[in-house]
């Protein structure tokens, strides 16, 4: 069918975002609760503990958590306010099916008949592969694992992948290259045991608010902080050395301190003959990254690069911490190896207060990247194309391996196979392109050319609007799973409530479509334990081992870390130990790295770098959060971070609105004049949606190992905007 324009205007009227919600009267105040509900904040892959406060069948607010270990009751601002997004007024109370002039209510019935017939028709018309199913990061490791085997097994299309494919793909290969296995190699609690900090493009007080406190921890404990970043971010404010990186020239800035430690043989020969290969590697292209060298790619000046590499060395225990800033790049894999290599070379790894770790961003990306919902993965960490991973699993769920689809596409390859013409339907979970992916005007193309899109949703996102059938489904609080923590701890995540009306818990529509599309056998699930039993035996003998772990086990602990292959077994929380890593050969590897410029770099006609990341407000597409007043009423619009440098050079204070260009796209915002950003940079936060929405500029080149696109830097021109709106 093709695309027709829905009324905008009626369709926030009815479904939102209402921005200014607020809760009843009363509702945290007045009454004791029928029951407190021990569960986690959906917010971030700290997924701090939170006692959601339930009355009559309501989360009407929430009491703090005080024995979880991790936060101890502390929450930040998403947390205090996350109970705020149940019995949102806009919540989607049933199916929604497409209409000429909007969407109207329906039955379970007819919805999903009109989604089991148009998946049998696209597929018996171009094939199987031409229906597409994009799932999402932040849910549970049940759904994440269901949502594989529902592609493989009752769709039978290659084509999955997942929101993941744009936050933590880049570590995660990295990490399998270099270690042979894909987690946080430290648990959180190594933080204050350490003498120094290197985080490295991680706004850690933002994006992880909680984390903070252990880094405040390891500085009462007189640990040293270094802080690489272009914006000078609340952590990076407290450090004892700021290293103001130029966007895209992580992995030359980390070749450079590299240098600086092996020419003066502040490295760990010891530790790198018994344990790593591939050193000569490095050493020789590092070799090339002199100080005076490194800081004419990096702009960071020589003698900070040396005085890194020193307060490195003069530890004895070290941490390494990266998130998305040295990972959303054409380059993500070789920022993250660069910094391996440096934690490899000095031998910082494997011990308490030594170590390195990827903090992950969205709620359950560490866990959502095991299970077998990207393109490229069987569950347990297997990959989709190793004959006896296929083997393996094939077995579990009793189907022939050659009936396993290979490899299929990533993300925003889906999207371009949309345009190409050889994906025409699509499947959609807990995902929101088209805020979330780059390049917006191309995404919002891709979706007006599907002939079916099916969404799975708790609330109208941007991209649902263009879906011909909406799915209601149901929030993290609303059913039973787990989630496995940016340490790689496994937490449970209880019901405190049932999805409102006639809306459904995720997991139960998945399993009803693959019943009526006659694949019922495969999928025998009463409930998410059922689930959880088969994925746990799937991941058996894999990289992602979770075979120890029952929901019982998981809460008596607190938590669980994988691996944790027998019931018997206390669980993993610290990886490495004794240098032991997990290639067949028990040795680390390193990977020599050559820096490479962005895909598209400052010239004339755009000579200013636009880079994107999160406020402490907001949570990855806003879908949730944008919803919930309180968090709005933080930081209400993105706005445009630059320099009183380039300000006054372009006559812009802040509050004036500033026009930023790409060759993809043009956004008008309000500026703010901050001194904690390089003067050849600007920065926007992503949350927002169409005219707001950083992604109108952002770059779709990709990453060739991981597909990450490159979020972090793309080439603009800024100017004054002629009139306020
Ligand atoms: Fe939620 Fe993360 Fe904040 Fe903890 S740090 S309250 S998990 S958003």
């Amino acid at each position: 069918m093709a695309y027709l324009p829905l009324p905008e205007e009626q369709i926030i009227a009815r479904y939102g975002p209402h921005l200014n919600y607020e809760p009843p009267d009363g509702w945290q105040a007045g009454g004791a609760p029928d029951r407190l509900v021990k569960t986690h904040c959906c917010f971030c892959g700290v997924q701090c503990g939170i006692q959601l406060k339930v009355r009559d069948e309501k989360v009407v607010g929430f009491e703090p958590w005080e024995e979880f270990p991790v936060n101890q009751g502390k929450l930040c601002p998403k947390g205090v306010k996350r109970y705020l997004q149940n019995n949102h007024p806009d919540r989607l109370l049933s199916p929604l099916l497409r209409t000429d002039t909007g969407f109207r209510e329906a039955g379970w019935g007819e919805a999903l008949t009109r989604v089991v017939d148009n998946i049998r028709r696209i597929q018996q018309t171009y094939g199987k592969d031409a229906f597409a199913v994009l799932s999402g990061a932040s849910l549970t490791n049940e759904k994440a694992y269901l949502m594989g085997k529902f592609a493989r097994v009752a769709l039978g299309t290659a084509n999955i992948d997942y929101n993941g494919r744009l936050c933590m793909v880049s570590a995660g290969a990295a990490n399998r290259l270099a270690f042979g296995i894909d987690r946080a190699a430290n648990p959180w609690s190594d933080i204050p045991l350490t003498d120094c900090v290197l985080v490295a493009g991680s706004n850690i007080g933002e994006c992880f608010p909680i984390l903070t406190d252990y880094l405040w921890r390891a500085r009462d404990n007189g640990a040293t902080l270094i802080v690489i970043d272009p914006r000078l971010t609340p952590v990076g404010r407290t450090a004892d050395l700021f290293l103001p990186v130029r966007p895209g020239r992580d992995s030359a800035l980390m070749n450079g301190i590299l240098h600086v430690l092996i020419a003066r043989d502040w490295i760990d020969h010891d530790f790198i003959a018994a344990h790593t290969v591939g050193f000569a590697a490095v050493r020789e292209t590092v070799a090339r990254y002199t100080p005076q060298r490194t800081a004419e790619i990096t702009g960071v000046p020589a003698a900070a690069i040396i005085r890194a590499a020193e307060l490195w060395a003069e530890a004895e225990n070290s941490l390494l911490l990266h998130a998305r800033g040295i990972e959303h790049h054409t380059k993500g894999v070789e920022n993250v190896l660069s910094c391996i290599n440096l934690v490899l070379a000095t031998g910082r790894i494997g011990r308490p207060g030594c170590g390195y770790g990827t903090i992950t961003g969205q709620g359950n990306g560490q866990g959502g990247r095991e299970h077998g919902q990207r393109c490229n993965q069987l569950p347990g960490g297997r990959d989709i194309d190793n004959p006896q991973h296929r083997q393996e699993i094939a077995a579990v769920w009793g189907v022939p391996e050659v009936e396993i689809p290979h490899l299929g596409l990533t993300a925003v390859e889906i999207m371009e196979a949309i345009h190409a013409g050889t994906v025409k339907g699509l499947f959609m979970l807990s995902f929101n392109p088209l805020v979330s992916l780059p390049d917006v005007a191309r995404t919002r193309a891709a979706l007006e050319k599907l002939e079916f899109y099916v969404a799975i949703d708790p609330f109208m996102s941007e991209t649902a609007r263009y879906a011909d059938v909406i799915l209601a489904g149901s929030l993290q609080e609303e059913d039973e799973g787990t989630v496995t923590t940016g340490e790689g701890r496994v937490v449970r995540i209880r019901q405190a409530v049932q999805p409102p009306a006639h809306a459904r818990v995720d997991w139960a529509i998945i399993v009803e479509i693959a019943q009526r599309l006659g694949k019922g056998n495969f999928f025998p699930y009463a409930e998410p334990e059922n689930i959880f039993r088969e994925l746990c035996r799937a991941s058996a003998g894999g990289p992602v081992d979770y075979a120890g772990m029952t929901y019982h086990r998981i809460e008596q602990h607190n938590g669980l870390f994988w691996p944790c292959p027998a019931k018997t077994h206390p669980g993993t929380p610290r990886l490495f130990e004794g240098g032991i890593f997990a290639h067949p050969d028990g040795k680390a590897h390193f990977h020599p790295v050559e820096y490479r410029p962005p895909a598209e770099d400052v010239d004339e006609d755009y000579p200013i770098i636009m880079t994107s990341g999160r406020v402490v407000s907001q949570y990855l597409s806003g879908t949730q959060t944008r919803r919930i007043g309180p968090l709005v009423d933080q930081y209400p619009r993105p706005q445009v971070e630059l320099h009183p440098q380039l300000a006054e050079t372009l006559g812009v204070k802040t509050g004036d609105l500033v026009r930023v260009e790409s060759r993809r796209g043009v956004v008008t915002l309000p500026a703010l004049v901050v001194r904690t950003i390089r003067p050849d940079t600007i920065f926007i936060p992503y949350h927002w949606p169409g005219e707001q929405s950083a992604n109108r500029l952002t770059n779709r080149a990709l990453d060739p190992i991981s597909k990450i696109p490159e979020f972090k830097v793309c080439a603009v021109r800024v100017s004054k905007a002629e009139t306020n709106p």
